[in-house]
């Protein structure tokens, strides 16, 4: 089945905007760079990445009868944020499993930002002890067979949507959309630059990418210092992707780049670069990205494009994919 057969159910605003970024372009003195807004295409809770994977597992969530989306994160999960507001805009409820991914000592972290908009949209939130981990989880598990004990009919949902069968479609999509915009503004973004933790997002724009004519990098940045875990799962979703949308060929193991040195030692805790690349964002463009993925996923284009590893004759197009609501538990930030 090719990409467009299947079905979609709109939950953005359409193509997120592309914009040029010319004083960070000028202060870093090497190649065009550009920025895709997912962080602003959507009026569903502030949207982000997630909001675009979700359009595509909604029909399916739809066609099986469900009542409840289940769905697990961190406290400051952008992700289960999102599920939240797909359930409250379907009518449906939402049951999520909150882990204590960050140590990050801010008295907050379980009560603003993310979590306090789930609650707000009427989720019912668990919080669990557990730590980071991009695979599936136990209480997860749990949560779902809750549902079902208490006579509803649940959609499993996994972290990230990423392990999920069309969890790297809306992905997929994202490049088709790249390509007609650059039609309309005449422009070709060589160099795609994107966070990466879960790997759908990431892997969904790879298998995109490999079907269109002229052949681009798609650079993944890790920011949660799980390197071979985070490659192998792009990987292998890049690949079922690529076979689910009919691309006709096996994705070769160079299509798939995922880059580590941004991330620090933890998912969640940022380092003087996330800092840094938050601070030039904001200062220079006003572009506001956060400490857990895009001030990472920021920095690593930084520093590409000032060592001149994505040459000086590119242009890149940086994927914002939302997560400023997260900023809310990590006050202690740029106080002076
Ligand atoms: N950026 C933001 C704001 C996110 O919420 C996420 C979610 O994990 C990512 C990037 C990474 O995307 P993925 O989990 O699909 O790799």
């Amino acid at each position: 089945m090719a990409l467009a057969d299947f079905p979609r159910y709109p939950l953005t605003f359409g193509p997120s905007p592309v914009q040029q970024l010319p004083r960070l372009t000028q202060h870093l003195g090497g190649a065009q760079v550009w920025a895709k807004r997912d962080d602003v295409s959507s009026g569903l809770a502030f949207g982000g990445n997630k909001t675009r994977k979700l359009e595509y597992l909604v029909p399916d969530a739809l066609a099986s009868g469900a009542d409840t989306l289940v769905s697990i994160g961190g406290y400051q999960s952008n992700h289960t944020r999102q599920v939240a507001a797909v359930a409250a805009k379907l009518g449906l409820k939402a049951r999520l499993v909150q882990e204590n991914w960050v140590d990050w000592p801010d008295p907050l972290t379980d009560r603003v930002g993310n979590i306090q908009l789930s609650r707000m949209m009427g989720a019912k939130v668990t919080l669990d002890s557990a730590g980071f981990d991009i695979g599936i989880r136990s209480s997860w598990q749990e949560a779902i067979d809750e549902v079902v004990a208490d006579g509803g009919t649940p959609y499993a949902i996994p972290a990230g949507a990423s392990e999920h069968r069309l969890g790297g479609l809306g992905y997929a999509n994202w490049a088709y959309e790249v390509e007609q915009q650059e039609r309309q503004l005449g422009v070709f973004f060589d160099t795609i630059v994107v966070c990466t933790v879960t790997g759908s997002t990431h892997a969904g724009m790879i298998a995109g990418f490999a079907g269109q004519e002229r052949p681009r990098r798609v650079i993944g940045i890790d920011a949660s210092a799980t390197l071979e875990k985070t490659r192998d799962q792009v990987a292998r979703i890049a690949r079922h992707t690529a076979q689910l949308i009919e691309l006709g060929r096996e994705l070769r193991d160079d299509e798939i780049q995922v880059l580590e040195g941004w991330a620090g030692d933890l998912y969640g805790i940022p380092v003087e670069s996330t800092l840094e690349a938050i601070r030039l964002g904001a200062e220079l463009e006003a572009m506001i990205t956060d400490p857990v993925y895009e001030g990472k996923s920021l920095a690593g284009l930084i520093e590409l494009v000032q060592t001149k590893d994505i040459p000086a004759t590119s242009t890149v197009l940086y994927a914002h994919l939302g997560g400023q609501v997260a900023l809310n538990a990590y006050s202690g930030l740029f106080r002076s």
